[in-house]
């Protein structure tokens, strides 16, 4: 199993049990041996939760929680800062209820806050009565709407700060303001120029979307001062960008935002809070390096250079050192979920052996053949361009006429009998040999029961790539190498890329699918961004949704089933009114009825299974 690399990317959470299966660690409690995850599937399953199921372990997200926390914790002790953090949680990158509620329940003891923006991330936030002790800080394009609403929740108690992300943005904030008489809490998103590198690079520099350049910063300033509000901003937003991958950018990212806070300082601004925005990676592949899928430095690595670049500035200005904050998201809750779905069948490319070529078969099919004849561990690229060329011109001639189906598909199972003999040469060869590549595009697809678009949406628009591997037979040698392709009817629905031991690989080895067990698939560290991205493409839902906890005793506590979409509701998504739809399938039921092609007996069949259909599941059942 270590060609899966599981001891690479697997944090010491996701690790291969004695028993060759992925087995679950308990981070809160490190003497707990590894509770199995296709153990903990047979236990939902037995209660009636299915597979495709996106499972959150709730002990990784408060671990996490803890990390960053404590991290920041001993860094601001190390360094001798005289400044607190109090990060903030971007509800964007996991909405879900029982994400936020459990975030900020845990977050308490750190004064961890939530960061919204939009109105309806906003409202999610002032919902949490907790979050009154943190700080809500309010980003993204704001109308009247949505800065009344944050001004008036600060009567409630709510520490809630406006980024000003534009200059018009100002005039609405004054407009509010005076109309309610409330004074804001204020913080200005200034753009950084330093660009960073990696898959967000966008989002950085001076090209980003958002945030203000020096011009506008300084009519902002201007703007507040005129309207005698300069003394509520209190907080510079300086977003890093996401996914940071090498450590150096934050430094460099950092230090340019410390030299804003510190000539806003010195205009007279009373900035108390420096909001770094999100960037802290996930080393997804587990190669330490910075590249796209991964990152260069650890979480303690992270805050270290922040709280040490920060000091030193703000030492250099002779200037208070501020509240720390960051809006990390991903790091903080992508480890938290797994995805696990059951193969369902799967279309092998190669056969165990070839049928007999007939008399009257076209000679191509005798020479194809004939190729088993010479075929040899020193022969092995001329066999494969013999046999590749015999079977293209074969498929030539039947797209013409000349073959015919039958003769057609003897000389397609006689070329992957050769496949399989070259296949087992190229296993048994030490070293590398002159097919590697072209064995590549030979893998078989294992036909999964999820959906791309629903579930992953990044690997498909983006190429993120995710620890992907088998749940169970991790003792037993792969004897396959498959790509996976999912339920919907799209070609783009297929993953092609995994992270292996030795770097990202075009297909993933896998076992012969067993007989009569479900063989299962593990999909890591998708907890961010990925549900609401998740489209509806062929109407496939929302899969089961599972928080668990991990109990100390190696057991796990089953918190909060949320059964998968069914398909009555996707109707209702794309406005459909499954009633409507009951009635138009009854009416042509008895109308067959009427003109006698359908008996009445047979009436509640059809009726049922349509309703049958209308409740279930969207994924195969
Ligand atoms: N804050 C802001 C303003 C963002 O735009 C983002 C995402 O791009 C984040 C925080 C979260 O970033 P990440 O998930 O990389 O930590």
């Amino acid at each position: 199993h270590s060609v899966y690399a599981v001891d690479k990317w697997g944090k010491d959470l996701i690790v291969v049990t004695d028993e060759g299966e992925i087995g679950l660690l308990n981070p809160l409690s490190p003497e707990t041996p590894a509770i199995s995850l296709p153990g903990i599937l047979q236990d939902l399953d037995q209660r009636g939760i299915k597979a495709p199921m996106l499972l959150r372990v709730s002990s990784y997200l408060e671990n996490e929680i803890a990390h960053i926390n404590e991290s920041f914790a001993d860094a601001i002790a190390r360094v001798g800062y005289k400044g607190r953090y109090r990060g903030v949680f971007p509800i964007k990158v996991n909405q879900q209820a029982q994400v936020i509620d459990r975030i900020v329940e845990f977050g308490q003891k750190y004064s961890y806050g939530l960061e919204a923006g939009s109105k309806p991330e906003l409202v999610i936030a002032l919902a949490h009565r907790l979050a009154r002790e943190a700080l809500i800080v309010c980003n993204g394009v704001k109308d009247a709407e949505f800065i009344r609403l944050a001004i008036l929740s600060r009567k409630i108690g709510f520490n809630t700060v406006i980024v000003l992300e534009s200059p018009r943005e100002v005039d609405t904030v004054i407009e509010v303001y005076k109309e309610l008489g409330i004074e804001p809490l204020l913080g200005v998103r200034v753009k950084l120029t330093n660009q960073i590198s990696g898959k967000w690079e966008e989002s950085s520099g001076d090209r980003s979307a958002f945030g203000m350049n020096t011009d506008q910063l300084v009519a902002v300033v201007d703007k507040l001062r005129d309207a005698g509000l300069s003394h509520c901003l209190k907080l510079q937003h300086s977003h890093l960008g996401s996914q940071v991958p090498d450590v150096n950018d934050v430094r460099r990212a950092v230090g340019e935002a410390c030299r804003y806070f510190t000539e806003l300082t010195r205009e007279g601004v009373p900035l108390t809070h420096l909001d770094l925005g999100g960037g802290m990676g996930v080393d997804y592949t587990g190669e330490k390096k910075a590249t796209e899928n991964s990152i260069n430095y650890t979480v303690e690595e992270y805050c270290a250079n922040v709280v040490e670049t920060v000091s030193y500035a703000m030492d250099e200005a002779g200037i208070k050192h501020p509240t720390l904050v960051t809006e990390s998201g991903r790091a903080v809750v992508a480890t938290s979920s797994m995805l696990v779905f059951n193969v369902l069948e799967s279309t092998l490319y190669d056969a165990p052996s070839a049928p007999e070529v007939e008399p009257d078969d076209h000679h191509l099919l005798s020479d194809l053949a004939a190729v088993n004849g010479y075929l040899s561990a020193e022969r092995l690229q001329e066999c494969w361009n013999d046999a590749s060329f015999y079977r293209n011109e074969l498929r030539a001639l039947f797209r013409r006429g000349y073959v015919d189906l039958r003769q057609m598909a003897r000389a397609e199972r006689i070329y992957l009998s050769l496949m399989a003999r070259i296949k087992a040469l190229v296993a048994a060869a030490e070293g590398e040999t002159d097919v590697d590549d072209e064995l590549k595009t030979l893998a078989d697809i294992y036909h999964c029961n999820f959906s791309l678009f629903q579930s992953l949406p990044d690997v498909w628009a983006i190429d993120q790539l995710h620890p992907i591997v088998p749940l169970q037979m991790l003792n037993q040698t792969p004897d396959r190498r498959a790509v996976l392709s999912d339920i919907t009817c799209d070609s783009d629905g297929k993953i092609d890329r995994f992270i292996l031991s030795d770097g990202v690989s075009p297909s993933l080895p896998v076992h012969s699918l067993p007989e009569a067990d479900e063989y299962y698939m593990g999909v890591f560290f998708v907890g961010a961004y990925q549900e609401t991205l998740g489209d509806l493409h062929n109407l496939f839902g929302d899969t089961n949704v599972v928080t668990i906890d991990l109990r100390p005793d190696g057991g796990f506590d089953l918190l909060h089933e949320q059964e998968g979409d069914t398909i009555s509701e996707v109707l209702s998504y794309v406005e459909f009114d499954p009633a409507d739809c009951v009635a138009a399938f009854r009416k042509m039921v008895d109308e067959a009825i009427s003109t006698g092609t359908l008996q009445s007996k047979d009436r509640k069949t059809l009726m049922n299974a349509y309703r049958d259909s209308i409740n279930g599941y969207t994924y195969y059942e």
